[in-house]
């Protein structure tokens, strides 16, 4: 599964962040694009792509993020997985 993959099949609201698993409730349009694929990331996630891109921090690796390190949550499963920051 890639990251652009999962972009495709997002929902349109009520989703799961696709970088850190954190519940963005509302529509989708009201959550950050990411910088690395057609895919939306909660706001602070939005914030530390820009960071990373900044050259601020440290890029986190696609591997860890949620979507493909817990495919569960990619496919909009995941209950009981919310304290995971
Ligand atoms: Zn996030």
């Amino acid at each position: 599964m890639t990251l652009d993959w999962y972009g495709q099949h997002q929902p349109e609201k009520d989703c799961r962040c696709p970088r850190c698993g954190e519940m963005m409730w509302g529509p989708k349009a009201r959550h950050a694009l990411s910088r690395y694929a057609a895919i939306t990331v909660c706001d602070r996630c939005g914030m530390e792509e820009a960071l990373e891109c900044a050259g601020m921090v440290e890029k986190r690796p696609l591997v860890k993020w949620c979507a493909i390190a817990l495919p569960s949550i990619g496919r909009g499963l995941g209950e009981g997985e919310r304290d995971h920051r």
